[in-house]
């Protein structure tokens, strides 16, 4: 018994340290951890040379629905759900998982990660809430984030429908989930992808 506990405090700190270089803030480690506060604060503090950020999660779902986080949040449900689908992934792994896998797209890009390992977490939590969810659009068959309370009937994404103000990021969004999609070869972000290079091409 002593021995299992060893180990299961072992990866508990695993998993917090992971988390922590991860970029994740101290409420996803109190979450997803049987760590105390104050372990966790040490543990914090020794990773990463500062304290914690403090007060609460600053996020609320409406973060997930202007253009540029829709589209990165729509590409982390699509890795997320597909780790879960065929590697059978769930709960904070298929989260860590997901998570590094689309930094490391973005990265290989030389682009800006717009979505960070705790809003990922956060998204995830707004769906399983059922505060969000994702829908097809109408056009391109994609699906995408979107509140769970509004009516959805010819939802059309802002990829279909670029707004005007979306402005130069629209390029770097485009790259960043054309290359997350062809790169896992998912239907959603591919179908995703080739509807950013369209909106990509009318830009330049
Ligand atoms: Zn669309």
């Amino acid at each position: 018994m002593r021995n299992k506990s060893v180990v299961t405090e072992s990866k508990q700190i695993q998993l917090a340290i992971e988390l922590v270089n991860l970029g994740a803030r101290l409420q996803v480690l109190e979450a997803e951890t049987n760590l105390s506060r104050e372990r966790l604060l040490n543990l914090y503090k020794e990773v990463k040379g500062v304290s914690p950020p403090k007060g609460m999660l600053p996020f609320s779902t409406d973060w997930f629905m202007s253009w540029q986080p829709n589209i990165h949040s729509s590409l982390f449900i699509d890795i997320y759900r597909y780790l879960g689908k065929n590697a059978g992934l769930s709960g904070i792994e298929a989260i860590v998982k997901a998570y590094r896998l689309y930094l490391e797209h973005v990265e290989v890009n030389n682009l800006e990660s717009v979505l960070s390992l705790t809003r990922a977490w956060s998204l995830i939590r707004f769906l399983d809430a059922k505060m969000l969810t994702t829908v097809p659009c109408t056009e391109c068959g994609g699906y995408f984030v979107v509140h769970a309370m509004d009516l959805h009937r010819g939802y059309v994404c802002g990829l279909c429908h670029v707004p005007s103000r979306a402005g130069k990021t629209r390029q770097a969004a485009a790259a960043a989930a054309v290359s997350a999609g062809a790169a896992l070869k998912l239907p959603a972000p591919a179908l995703i992808g080739s509807k950013l290079r369209v909106a990509a091409a009318r830009v330049s």
